[in-house]
């Protein structure tokens, strides 16, 4: 058995869009109580997430994105930014717990306290570009932790692998064209945030699906292009942008993924980690709003790294 860091904090469940809005805070619950349910539970090394610092953000968002969202954060009720992504008064405390938590694995992970951590963590991030909160995003959590691992690890080769069902727009904005960061993806297409494939950098190995498509289709993306080009680059540490949005009880996307492809996905990229990267891997949760399949694929994701 390996050791996996689940790492997460209360604050994330207090930011609220809204009792209509999908990224609700009983995802981080449905988490919670499915791996109790599985019996898994006991078997994670639990951390709290720190607060990520002006300075960990600010290697990828400018400080007048910060400021400007810190001067948006409402003392009372509900400030929307645009029609999907709203602040409430907890929403900069979590934002900043979510980015701090993807900080805490990469340090966890590179002291070898543990092989692999994935964080629970909300709101998500792979939307959030440089300057633009959007799509229920407000720091870009995955690339936040990954410019940390190249700051103050000084790793010189890290791939973010992304397989919501959405287009990782903030991570491509924040990325494209930096020989030092791979990101392999997959998205409906077209789809929001209708981005990723206007002749992507080539860093970036962005391959839109139909809506529609299932197991087979994402499998054969998997095992042809992402695997082969991750063997190539040998990165050093593997960056999951985790959504299960792509399952087909989401109804946020049309895709037919299930539990059992995105345990598949981890083991394979997960083998990839072993061989160049000494099984280094940092997993942050994405999307994912169905509650019953978020759980359950989380759960799965989490047996696959950590042997359970
Ligand atoms: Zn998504």
């Amino acid at each position: 058995m390996t050791s996996t860091a689940f790492i997460t904090h209360r604050d994330c469940h207090l930011h609220d869009m809204g009792s209509y809005h999908p990224e609700a805070p009983g995802r981080l619950a449905a988490i919670g109580d499915q791996l109790i349910a599985q019996g898994i539970d006991p078997y994670l090394v639990h951390h709290e997430a720190p607060l990520a610092t002006f300075e960990q953000l600010g290697r990828v968002h400018p400080a007048a994105h910060l400021q400007n969202l810190k001067r948006k954060s409402p003392e009372h009720g509900i400030v929307h930014l645009d029609p999907d992504t709203a602040m409430c008064p907890h929403t900069w405390q979590a934002a900043l717990r979510a980015a701090g938590a993807g900080i805490e694995a990469v340090d966890m992970v590179m002291r070898g306290e543990v092989e692999n951590a994935f964080c629970s963590v909300r709101p998500p991030g792979h939307h959030a570009e440089r300057e633009t909160a959007m799509g229920f995003c407000f720091f870009n959590n995955v690339a936040v932790a990954v410019a940390h691992a190249l700051a103050v690890h000084g790793l010189e080769r890290v791939a973010v692998v992304d397989f919501d069902v959405h287009h990782g727009n903030g991570t491509e904005d924040i990325f494209r064209g930096d020989p030092r960061v791979l990101m392999t993806s997959i998205f409906q297409h077209p789809f929001f945030p209708y981005s990723g494939t206007e002749k992507p950098a080539e860093n970036m190995l962005n391959v839109p699906l139909p809506a529609g498509a299932d197991s087979e289709q994402f499998r054969a993306v998997v095992s042809e292009l992402w695997l082969p080009r991750l063997r190539e680059f040998r990165p050093q540490m593997v960056f999951f942008s985790a959504g299960f949005d792509a399952h087909q009880e989401d109804e946020m996307g049309n895709m037919r993924l299930t539990e059992k492809d995105f345990a598949w996905v981890t083991s394979e990229v997960r083998r990839v980690a072993r061989e160049t990267a000494g099984g280094r891997i940092v997993s942050m949760l994405e999307g994912g709003y169905s509650l019953s399949s978020l759980a359950r694929s989380v759960t799965a994701h989490l047996r696959a790294l950590a042997d359970l």
